[in-house]
């Protein structure tokens, strides 16, 4: 989708810190960290948000979170990181491609906010 912002980074229309990439993932530095570690995993395919996900696209979100622990190994986070999404607008959803946050380097309170 030439209109969505992630679409364009993955194309490579749009400039970002990219951190991995395989045929269903792809993985970027955040643009406004919100910990030490603050990577988003997207699929490639262009699916909205979890609210809009159908059946087929159950593996490549398994994918992303895969994509996002063996990027939490890497940057030795281990201890203790969070995979989040956020869903629609009320939970702070401001981009809508599906999007897996890892947060780490940083003690996560809980609940969060
Ligand atoms: P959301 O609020 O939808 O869960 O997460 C969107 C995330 O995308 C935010 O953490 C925001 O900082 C990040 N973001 C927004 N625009 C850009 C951009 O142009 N480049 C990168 N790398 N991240 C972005
Ligand atoms: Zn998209």
């Amino acid at each position: 989708m030439t209109n969505c912002l992630f679409c364009r980074i993955i194309a490579g229309d749009l400039p970002a810190k990219k951190v991995y990439e395989d045929q269903h993932t792809f993985a970027f530095e955040d643009i406004h960290p919100q910990a030490p570690t603050h990577v988003l995993v997207v699929p490639k395919k262009h699916i909205r948000g979890l609210k809009e996900a159908s059946t087929e696209d159950a593996e490549v979100i398994g994918r992303c979170h895969l994509v996002a622990a063996q990027i939490a190994r890497q940057r030795a986070v281990e201890n203790g990181y969070r995979t989040v999404l956020n869903i629609g607008p009320g939970a702070g959803q401001s981009v809508f491609h599906l999007h897996v946050h890892l947060l780490g380097g940083r003690s996560l309170a809980w609940p969060p906010g």
